[in-house]
């Protein structure tokens, strides 16, 4: 079987006129699968018949297979794809009030980075993902929102793995995500543990996406506590390559900050911050951690949380405490993959 969403535009067109069609042929068909978002051959009604019929049998959309999915009371939707491999990984879809609807995506199976209070740092590193296998993810979602009339408008590289240790893939994605679903790079945000020199990489790309950077606590034994990679690449050479970068690409940064009580969530903390990014022009997210079985940490309470932001916003810098989308289906970590793990195990590898 041939997966047509793994073919570029060029591969496309040498398919089908391998097969005996004309030259317009292949704009057609790219016509149906990225403007209309029709999945079903049978409605691609400007082919010939015998051609929707060869593309049925011999050719697949994609190749990520829905292993479970749950529906939050807020209409976040969370779901665990199977890879051709068998692997798991976790996509998410979440609605806004506004006519926002965010893809949050995962770019490997597993992660080798290790983060302590994260279920993917848990898991370990299982493999990068194809560029398709990223894309796809995004088109899903697309497809399905296109049946009843919205639109996938961003996409947030917040899922499994770290996007920019898959650099090449990832970077293919984006301009897929671009060409393929006309989702413009300045509402695609790729969320990284800090790996300076793909930083410094991505600065040079010449692609308007939005960095976030996992940041987590603003000194060096803090840091390298919650995240070995700070003892790879320290606080003072990744704020100087978040500098540059910006110096680049002229856009704003984002800092994520996971509240943990007691950990990293005081004053004092949220002072030696504004101290860290003073002169960058950027905004900070901050997440109550989530917690997660591998890590005994408890989220920080809102009074903290609303005090942490107060310091923050008296320095100048724009802060919010980001609502947890999908609470009650603990959208954001590797639990729903863990239940159908479990499941497996049990024999029962049914979809939910
Ligand atoms: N690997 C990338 C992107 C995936 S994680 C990165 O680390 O940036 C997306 C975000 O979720 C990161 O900011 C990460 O630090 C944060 N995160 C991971 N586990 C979390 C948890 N248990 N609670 C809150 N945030 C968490
Ligand atoms: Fe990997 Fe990001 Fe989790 Fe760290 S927080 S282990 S980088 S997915």
């Amino acid at each position: 079987m041939i997966d047509l969403y793994s073919l570029s535009p060029d591969d496309l067109d040498a398919l089908l006129r391998g097969w005996g069609e004309p030259r317009f042929r292949a704009d057609q068909l790219r016509t149906w699968l990225y403007d209309q978002r029709v999945t079903s051959f049978a409605q691609m009604t400007n082919l010939p018949k015998a051609l929707r019929a060869r593309l049925t049998d011999e050719t697949t959309l994609g190749t990520l297979r829905v292993a479970a999915e749950q529906r939050s009371a807020d209409g976040t939707l969370k779901r665990v794809y199977e890879l051709s491999d068998g692997q798991l990984v976790e996509s998410v879809l979440m609605p806004y009030a506004d006519d926002r609807r965010t893809a949050c995506i995962s770019s490997q199976a597993g992660c080798a980075m290790g983060c302590t209070f994260c279920a993917t740092g848990q898991m370990g590193f299982a493999r990068h993902l194809s560029t398709t296998e990223i894309f796809e993810q995004a088109a899903m979602f697309a497809t399905e929102l296109a049946e009843r009339g919205e639109r996938l408008s961003n996409i947030v590289f917040m899922g499994m793995g770290e996007p920019l240790h898959n650099y090449d893939h990832v970077i293919a994605a984006v301009r897929r995500l671009n060409t393929d679903l006309g989702i413009g790079a300045r509402r695609i945000t790729v969320s990284t543990v800090g790996l300076v020199p793909q930083i410094r990489r991505l600065a040079g790309e010449g692609v308007q996406l939005t960095l976030a950077i996992s940041l987590h606590a603003a000194n060096d034994a803090a840091r390298g506590g919650f995240m070995p990679v700070n003892r790879k690449w320290p606080l003072a050479e990744l704020l100087a390559a978040v500098r540059d970068y910006q110096a680049a690409t002229r856009r704003r940064v984002t800092f994520e900050w996971a509240l943990i009580a007691g950990q990293n969530d005081t004053e004092a903390q949220a002072h030696e911050l504004a101290a860290l990014l003073r002169g960058l022009i950027c905004h900070v997210n901050l997440i109550p951690l989530n917690p997660t079985q591998g890590y005994d940490g408890t989220p920080t309470d809102p009074e903290q949380a609303a005090r942490f932001v107060a310091v923050l916003e008296r320095a100048g810098i724009p802060a919010t405490v980001r609502v947890r989308r999908g609470i009650d289906i603990d959208a954001g970590c590797g639990q729903l993959k863990s239940e159908v793990l479990r499941r497996r195990r049990e024999g029962g590898a049914q979809p939910a």
